[in-house]
């Protein structure tokens, strides 16, 4: 049976970050639309085209594009696969459209885990948020620094700034979450799924929220 379980929160709620350490300690395969988008952009492929001017504006890609490449991924995986999403689903639409592959899957949607951080963190997280470019790692420039400014401990890559999390871009994804992300919340708390977790804290602590829910606690807490 496929098992699914989402990570929902703002832009810079940490989920990125968050799905590593989760991963690290489960079996969930972490499905970031986000991350796909980009090495399609970066790729030149046309999911990418379709893509980019939306990203560079901080706008939702349409459904449709989401859809088909999400859908692309599910059917790669097998039958027993866990996944977990990050940064997907983001609207209604998204929503039921992953409720229909589940059932064709026989799978289900066990944790919905909403990262509650207040808005003045999370403008700070994306302005100092640096981003490997060879492996995707996820730096800040004060609250996770990697050992050598610039350069990616994990591969030795070089940093950057998404051009999405400049100030007048972050902005907007933060009004966009609100507007067309915050009604998941609704939903999925209507279906017993959702488990607000507050993100607030420190990377670790969080992290040990969820594997408690999980069902794999982490030793020393
Ligand atoms: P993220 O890395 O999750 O912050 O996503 C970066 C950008 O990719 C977003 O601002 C959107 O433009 C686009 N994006 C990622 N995931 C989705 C999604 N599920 N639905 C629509 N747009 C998305």
């Amino acid at each position: 049976m496929m098992q699914a379980i989402v990570l929902l929160g703002a832009p810079g709620a940490g989920k990125g970050t968050i799905a590593e350490g989760i991963k690290a300690a489960t079996a969930f395969v972490h499905v970031s639309t986000g991350d796909m988008l980009r090495a399609a952009v970066k790729a030149g492929r046309p999911v990418g085209l379709e893509a980019k001017s939306y990203m560079e504006k901080g706008e939702l890609v349409p459904d449709a594009v989401i859809v088909k490449i999400v859908t692309e991924r599910l059917d790669q995986g097998g039958p027993d696969a866990q996944y977990m999403f990050d940064g997907f689903p983001r609207t209604l639409e998204q929503a039921r459209m992953l409720d229909e592959v589940l059932v064709e899957h026989r799978g289900r949607i066990e944790h919905v885990f909403l990262l509650d951080v207040a808005r003045d963190v999370l403008v700070d997280r994306l302005a100092g948020r640096r981003v490997c470019r060879s492996c995707g790692a996820v730096y800040h420039v004060r609250n996770i620094p990697p050992k050598k400014a610039g350069v990616c401990d994990a591969c030795g890559g070089a940093l950057y700034q998404r051009p999405d999390d400049t100030e007048e871009t972050v902005l907007n994804r933060l009004e966009v979450f609100k507007r067309q992300t915050q009604s998941l919340i609704e939903y999925y708390e209507r279906r017993g799924v959702l488990a607000r977790i507050n993100a607030g804290q420190k990377r670790e602590v969080t992290q040990a929220d969820i594997l408690a829910i999980l069902g794999k606690p982490t030793v020393g807490r």
